[in-house]
C-alpha cells in the first residue's frame, strides 16, 4: 500500500469557476480541495488522497502569512511515515513566489510538487485536472524525492528555483528559461530526462518559519524612461528591503542612481529582464547588492527570508551570491 499523497489547496485558476465554456471572467478559488479531488477520479488509482484546503483565493492574494502555513504544515506533516508526498494548488500569478519561498524553507525529502491550471474547471477543455493529475503522479514516485520543490504544469516538471510564469493567457505558461525542464510526465509515468534538479543552491531549505507569522517587508521598484525616483524613497520609507527591477543588466537613470545611493536599507538589484544574471560587476551604486539570476519577485522572496535573520551586508552578499 502506497503512502498517502497530501493536497494543499490554496485556489487559483485550477479551482475556479465561470460561465460554461468560457475562459475568461470566472472567480477563481471556488471549488473546495474535495471538490476538485471529484474532477479527476483517477487519483485514487495513483495514491490514497488527504485533502488540506489551507485557503481559496485568487493567488494574488496570497500573502507571507499563507506561506509560512503551508510550509509548516508539510514540514508537520512530513514527519507522518504514512505521507508519501505533497501536491499544492495555487494560481499561477504567484506560483514562482510561493514555489520559491516554499525550495527555502521546507525541510522534507519528500516530494512537493506546486501546480495549477490557465482554464478555470468551467471552460471547454480545463487542463486544470491533467496537472493535478500529473502532479500527484510525480508527488508518489521515487524519483521525484530529494530534489527541492518542484513545479508540474502542461506535462512537465520544473525546478521551483528557476520557474516562471511566461504567458498571460496560454496553456504553456510556466516556463524555466535557460535551464529548461527536469523532465515531464505521460500517462502518469514520471520521466526526469533532463537531468534532475539537485539541491545544491546554499540557500535551499536554509530558513526556519516555524516561529513566524509574517514576513519582513520587501518592496520592489520597477525602472522604466523617466521613472520617477520619489517612488523609490517613498518605498524605502515604508518598507525594510528594496528590491530594483532595473533596465538590462541592472541599470537606471542618474536620478535613481542619486537617491538609491541615499538609502540605507537593503538594495537588492535585479532586472526586468527575466533572462540572465547580475552579478558584482554590474553594480552602478557601491550601497547594493547582485540578485544573480533571480528574478525581481525571487529576490524579494529571498530578501524577505534573509531579513527575518540578519540585515548584515556581507550576510546578504553572500546569500545572493549562491547559485
Ligand atoms: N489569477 C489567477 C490566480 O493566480 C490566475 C491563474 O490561476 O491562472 O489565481
Amino acid at each position: 500500500m502506497k503512502g498517502r499523497i497530501v493536497i494543499l489547496a490554496t485556489g487559483g485558476t485550477i479551482a475556479g469557476v465561470g460561465n460554461p465554456g468560457k475562459t475568461m471572467g470566472y472567480t477563481p478559488g471556488s471549488l473546495t480541495a474535495g471538490e476538485l479531488l471529484e474532477t479527476v477520479p483517477q487519483l485514487k488509482d495513483i495514491a490514497p488522497i488527504e485533502t488540506v484546503q489551507v485557503c481559496n483565493v485568487n493567488s494574488d492574494d496570497i500573502t507571507a502569512g499563507v506561506w509560512i502555513t503551508l510550509a509548516n504544515t508539510i514540514n508537520t506533516m512530513a514527519e507522518d511515515p504514512d505521507v508519501q508526498g505533497f501536491v499544492i494548488t495555487h494560481g499561477t500569478d504567484t506560483l514562482e513566489e510561493t514555489a520559491y519561498f516554499l525550495s527555502l524553507t521546507v525541510k522534507t525529502e519528500k516530494p512537493v510538487v506546486i501546480t495549477g491550471s490557465m482554464r478555470p474547471s468551467t471552460s471547454i477543455s480545463p487542463d486544470g485536472s491533467m496537472n493535478l493529475y500529473e502532479s500527484v503522479c510525480v508527488a508518489a514516485s521515487q524519483e521525484a524525492a530529494g530534489h527541492g520543490v518542484l513545479v508540474v504544469f502542461s506535462d512537465r516538471i520544473y525546478s521551483a528555483r528557476y520557474v516562471t510564469k511566461t504567458s498571460t493567457y496560454h496553456l504553456m505558461a510556466i516556463s524555466a528559461g535557460e535551464t529548461g525542464a527536469a523532465g515531464f510526465v505521460r500517462d502518469g509515468r514520471v520521466y526526469f530526462m533532463y537531468g534532475r534538479p539537485e539541491k545544491v543552491l546554499p540557500e535551499d531549505s536554509a530558513f526556519d518559519v516555524s516561529r513566524l507569522t509574517d514576513l519582513p517587508k520587501v518592496s520592489i521598484v520597477y525602472f522604466a524612461v523617466d521613472a520617477d525616483p520619489q517612488f523609490l524613497r517613498y518605498a524605502a520609507e515604508h518598507s525594510e528591503g528594496l528590491v530594483i527591477a532595473g533596465a538590462g543588466a541592472g541599470e537606471f537613470s542618474r536620478a535613481y542612481q542619486a537617491v538609491i545611493r541615499e538609502l540605507t536599507i537593503p538594495v537588492v538589484i535585479s532586472s526586468r529582464i527575466d533572462d540572465g544574471v547580475i552579478t558584482k560587476e554590474n553594480l552602478l551604486c557601491e550601497n547594493t547588492i547582485a540578485a544573480g539570476n533571480r528574478s525581481p519577485r525571487k529576490a524579494a522572496v529571498l530578501l524577505r527570508l534573509a531579513l527575518t535573520k540578519s540585515s548584515d551586508r556581507a550576510y546578504l552578499e553572500e546569500l545572493f551570491s549562491g547559485y
